[in-house]
């Protein structure tokens, strides 16, 4: 009797399986023919980060809401905007980086930064060979005039056209901005540029 009764409860299982899975045997397949077509991205999809470091204050608000600790900020002395500019002068910024071993990509960081410098960009492939080459160092980055990572496959000669308009985009951001981004690291020039600040209005705090 339990012979017959597993042999029953067994069909009536993989059949209620079956009745989830086997419609999609016979659904149209959509296959998008990557990297020779370019991915839909939603417009707020939340890829690899962009970072302005010359706005930065590195008032460490990103790396106290990260879940996962990912991100690592330091500084050799307190950064202010400068609004005439906008422009973060005073000390410089000696780390910026963000570890995508561990991050999740759920946008906290972005969400808590006071002067909205560190956003979710668009990049969705960071394929590489290596696994501490998914530890991104920003101030490397900006010395290279960029704000968000250039994976491999960016950098390849022969680049499908949509994949060449997205390098081109990201390599020609923000060209009048490049001194400041290069040189946000180093505490003379960042000191020199809080100097040139205009002061205070009176009775303003
Ligand atoms: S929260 Fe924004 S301003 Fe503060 S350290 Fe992070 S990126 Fe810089
Ligand atoms: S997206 Fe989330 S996990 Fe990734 S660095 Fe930001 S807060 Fe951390």
């Amino acid at each position: 009797m339990y012979y017959f009764r597993n042999i029953y409860r067994a069909v009536r299982t993989v059949a209620a399986g079956l009745k989830v899975t086997l419609p999609y045997h016979f659904a149209r397949t959509v296959v998008v023919q990557y990297p020779d077509v370019e991915p839909t991205l939603q417009p707020r999809y939340r890829g690899f980060h962009t970072y302005q470091i010359e706005r930065c204050i590195a008032c460490e608000a990103c790396a106290k809401a990260c879940p996962v600790g990912a991100i690592r900020v330091a500084k050799s002395g307190p950064r202010k905007i400068d609004k005439a500019r906008d422009l973060a002068v005073g000390g410089a910024i000696t780390q910026y980086q963000i570890d995508y071993t561990t991050c999740l990509f759920c946008g906290l960081c972005t969400e808590v930064c006071p002067t909205e410098c560190l956003k979710m960009g668009s990049i969705h492939d960071n394929s590489c060979y290596r696994r501490e080459e998914l530890v991104t160092d920003f101030i490397r980055l900006a010395k290279q005039g960029r704000r968000t990572i250039e994976p491999l496959w960016l950098t390849k000669p022969n680049l499908p056209a949509w994949a060449a308009r997205v390098r081109d985009f990201w390599r020609n951001r923000d060209r009048d901005r490049r001194e400041w981004m290069a040189r946000a690291d180093d505490p003379e020039y960042c000191a020199a540029l809080a100097k040139q600040a205009a002061p205070p209005k009176e009775g303003v705090s």
